[in-house]
């Protein structure tokens, strides 16, 4: 649902607003970006939109992107991300917020998997950090935390004193437009389903959500550490669902992905599909039984990758 979100906040910007994503990236961002004619032509050699800036993230900057180089207007953040698994601490995500303020930019940010962060000096919100509500709209999903997955629930902040600006220079209330927006284009999320995401607030609800998060983590924890010991540099995993690997060095991470398949029958998401700066990178997620994690890590092992 907060994929539909996504495509819908879109509607409150102009055609000509400047949009950042991170390379690699979760595709709805961009996806549309480009559906409401955001971006400009595809470049197929390079894999990338014309018009839209792109940030690498990589094990080369330790996956935190750095501040665009010219003035953009929107800028998609996600973090615990997906699907490198990585984490921006509160100093880092000030400088977003800085660098919003001094280009009047607003930070779309994507907090749909904040319960799985472990680490205590990593914010489960980018309102935890100084002067947020200013510059940020924040997105949050049912889905990762509660399970609701195609069920229909999430939501969006949308701070009052939040401004978009027009044409002219003349400040407009962001909240008051999207308002407007929701309330013509949507009658709301059915009442069984929100008396659902309202159990997940109660004591015994937070209780269960917090087991089943117990749980993928400590699969993220297998997965990690199976993959450290059959040699593999490992990212993510640790405030994240996601483990992020590299491939071994000659592979594509579509080269990759047939190996895995073909050879061990364990299957993955190739880490060009996030975009060019994901190739050579490769998705595993926590998200499975303990029994198949198990089972798979055993395979992993197996596979020799000296060879490559
Ligand atoms: C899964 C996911 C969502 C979408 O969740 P829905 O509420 O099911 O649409 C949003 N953002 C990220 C980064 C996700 O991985």
């Amino acid at each position: 649902m907060q994929n539909v979100i996504h495509g819908n906040i879109v509607d409150i910007f102009a055609k000509e607003n400047k949009v950042a994503i991170t390379d690699p990236v979760y595709p709805v961002y961009l996806d549309t970006n480009v559906m409401s004619g955001r971006s400009g032509k595809y470049n197929k050699e390079k894999g990338i939109y014309e018009n839209i800036v792109y940030l690498p993230v990589t094990a080369e900057n330790d996956f935190k992107p750095e501040l665009p180089k010219e003035k953009v207007d929107m800028i998609y953040l996600c973090f615990p991300n997906n699907p490198t698994g990585t984490v921006l601490n509160k100093q880092e995500l000030k400088k977003w917020i800085d660098y919003a303020k001094e280009n009047k930019s607003i930070i779309l940010y994507d907090s749909a998997y904040e319960a799985f962060i472990e680490e205590k000096e990593i914010p489960h919100s980018i309102y935890e950090v100084e002067g947020a509500k200013d510059v940020a709209i924040e997105f949050k999903s049912y889905s990762k935390t509660a399970g609701f997955t195609g069920v229909r629930c999430a939501y969006v902040v949308v701070p009052k004193n939040l401004k978009g600006y027009t044409k002219n220079g003349e400040e407009i209330s962001l909240n008051n437009l999207w308002n407007r927006r929701t309330c013509t284009k949507f009658n709301g999320v059915s009442y069984i389903v929100q008396r659902a995401a309202e159990a997940t607030y109660t004591k015994e609800g937070k209780k269960q959500i917090e087991e089943n998060i117990k749980y993928y983590k400590e699969n993220a924890k297998i997965i990690k550490e199976g993959l450290e010991e059959a040699g593999f540099k490992v990212y993510g995993a640790i405030n994240s669902p996601y483990i992020w690997l590299k491939v071994p060095d000659g592979l594509t991470s579509w080269g990759f992905f047939d190996k895995l398949l073909e050879e061990v029958n364990v299957v993955g998401t190739p880490g060009s599909g996030f975009g060019p700066h994901g190739e050579g990178y490769f998705r595993l997620t926590a998200f499975g039984t303990r029994e198949n994690t198990i089972k798979a890590m055993e395979r992993i092992k197996n596979l020799n990758i000296q060879n490559y």
